[in-house]
């Protein structure tokens, strides 16, 4: 994850606060897919033991991963498929260009992968002049427009209609056109003609079944089942978390990705494949590589509590419901992982270091823990992110080396909150006069923009005002309102 800006992430934000487009576009996205989880939902009699269920099959797979990827390993091979382990981003590179190289592959087509973006394999390929061309429609319009995406499941999320169009005239030499229908044309025509020439195909995985060594690819494009079943040789890149158990658990977890995700029942395909095809009749790829990655998986692994990162499926819909995702997106993360679940994981894969301000760019609310299907608690792990950046004991990562510097006002800041408010007597001293100085920029019952300039005086409502009203301090504390209603007690 070298290209990462995660460092600049405040930066990244300001700036994409400043696009009205951005924020229109996921103003969208944040109430249609919101509102179609919840229709989703309720086709299912038990959510919340699905949830449950989810969550323990995830915990029972990392309790014994050693044991479930061996079996894994073993059934894949036994199908055909050939087994290749990469310890980190560059190894798996590697493993991916042997396999172009020792086929003399020239044309090779992929389908969205979260694993691929993470190690930035189409670059890694690029620049042995193997560029492999995205077949998932909005890959192909972030690949063209030399971006990155900005959701895990839509990652074209921030262009609008007409961008993508002028894209196209620009990239394609089409006519110029606003009908969708005439875009999408486009692309299908160019891309089969890619699928068409493929000498390899390249996918990720969303599980890896252990007892049969069978992989799952969920998508509604179509362009997965052509990436892995039209070229002869097949290679897909697996997160070692991807491993569940058992068949049978898949049932548990196709009931929840797309609900959660897209608000479908289910994704229009599911390509369900173990290993390589069976006669010389039939169809599918000739060879199948699975390339099994740790990259920085195993120390997640190592701690109890940074473990649940890893049973995270990738379905969105912490991003989705996420309050600061919703008003600036996710390229302002820097990282291929956004939101919240980005703001955990990509810390322990780059180092905290390089994504210190990442585990901060959450108010806590709580809204990512509510909806996420596997039950992850992203909120401790973001709690727990932060005490190592302050502690400078961040255990999972390679290059923290000791506490990251806090701004001296900051840290005079909450030195000051801590004296203040660990006494009940100052508490209350503190609040009269906070109520006192609030008042020249109170309006209307509200602090904020109709408070003009002054709201922006006061430091710390400065930077909250700038962006959206804040509630004054109430006229009375409750401690007040209780010795006022219950005098002598
Ligand atoms: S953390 Fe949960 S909600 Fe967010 S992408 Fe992962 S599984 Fe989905």
């Amino acid at each position: 994850m070298e290209h990462s800006t995660s460092e600049t992430f405040e930066l990244n934000a300001r700036r994409a606060l400043q696009d009205p487009q951005l924020r229109g576009a996921l103003r969208n996205l944040a109430n249609t897919f919101g509102e179609r989880r919840k229709l989703a939902m309720a086709t299912v009699d038990d959510w919340e033991g699905l949830r449950e269920r989810a969550r323990a099959i995830k915990e029972e797979t990392l309790a014994h991963l050693d044991k479930y990827l061996e079996a894994f390993a073993a059934n894949a091979e036994r199908a055909g498929a050939q087994i290749h382990w990469a310890h980190d981003a560059a190894e798996a590179c590697q493993i991916v260009l042997r396999l172009l190289r020792e086929r003399k592959a020239t044309r090779v087509v992929k389908s969205k992968s979260m694993a691929t973006e993470e190690i930035h394999l189409n670059a890694a390929l690029e620049a042995k002049g193997l560029a492999p061309i995205e077949t998932d429609l909005g890959e192909w319009i972030i690949q063209l427009a030399q971006e990155t995406p900005s959701h895990i499941v839509v990652p074209a999320i921030h262009k609008s209609k007409r961008q993508i169009a002028e894209l196209f005239v620009e990239k394609l030499g089409i006519e110029p056109t606003d009908e969708v229908a005439v875009l999408t044309r486009a692309a299908r025509r160019i891309l089969r003609q890619r699928f068409a020439e493929a000498q390899v195909g390249i996918s990720g995985v969303n599980f890896g079944v252990a007892e049969t060594g069978t992989i799952l690819i969920l998508e509604n494009e179509g362009n997965v089942r052509l990436t892995t079943s039209l070229p002869k040789t097949h290679i897909a890149l697996m997160g070692i978390e991807k491993v569940i158990p058992n068949f049978v658990d898949l049932d548990v977890f196709l009931k929840l990705l797309p609900r959660s995700g897209t608000g479908q029942r289910l994704t229009a395909y599911q390509s369900l494949i173990t290993g390589t095809k069976r006669r010389p009749r039939c169809e599918g790829p000739e060879e199948v590589h699975i390339v099994l990655m740790d990259n920085g998986r195993s120390r997640m692994l190592g701690h109890p509590l940074t473990r649940q990162s890893l049973a995270c499926i990738r379905c969105g819909a912490c991003l989705n419901a996420c309050p600061v995702y919703q008003q600036i997106g996710g390229q302002a993360y820097g990282s291929v992982y956004p939101g919240p679940i980005g703001a955990v994981i990509t810390p322990q894969l780059i180092g905290i270091g390089k994504a210190a301000q990442l585990p901060y760019a959450s108010s806590l609310c709580g809204a990512c823990r509510e909806v996420c299907p596997v039950k992850i608690d992203i909120p401790e792990l973001l709690l727990h992110l932060r005490a190592e950046i302050v502690q400078g004991t961040a255990s999972g990562t390679a290059d923290q080396k000791g506490p990251v510097k806090r701004k001296f006002t900051e840290h005079l800041a909450f030195r000051l909150y801590t004296f203040a408010w660990s006494s009940p007597v100052l508490y209350e001293w503190s609040m009269r006069i906070a109520r006192q100085l609030q008042r020249p920029p109170v309006r209307n019952g509200r602090i904020g923009k109709v408070s003009g300039l002054l709201a922006r005086l006061v430091p710390p409502l400065g930077a909250w005002t700038a962006w959206r009203d804040a509630p004054p301090i109430a006229a009375h504390t409750f401690r007040e309102q209780w010795r006022e209603q219950h005098p002598g007690q």
